[in-house]
């Protein structure tokens, strides 16, 4: 049995679009708290931080 698993290239499922960011929604202090810290991140350079704060804000009706 010689069945090639070469698939083409299975794509990783990113959910989330760097270009776009979620606003943060008014009343929350959970996405108030984001956003400063995505803007001190970013400040910093701090890629990963902005990109995970960006994650939590989209989470917001799941709750953060
Ligand atoms: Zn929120």
């Amino acid at each position: 049995m010689s069945e090639p698993k070469t698939y083409p290239s299975a794509p990783v499922e990113l959910p989330l679009r760097l270009d776009v960011e979620p606003a943060p929604v008014e009343g929350c202090a959970g996405c108030a708290e984001l956003v400063s810290v995505r803007v001190r991140a970013r400040a910093v350079g701090d890629i990963t931080t902005v990109t995970d704060c960006n994650v939590y804000l989209r989470r917001h009706p799941e709750g953060h």
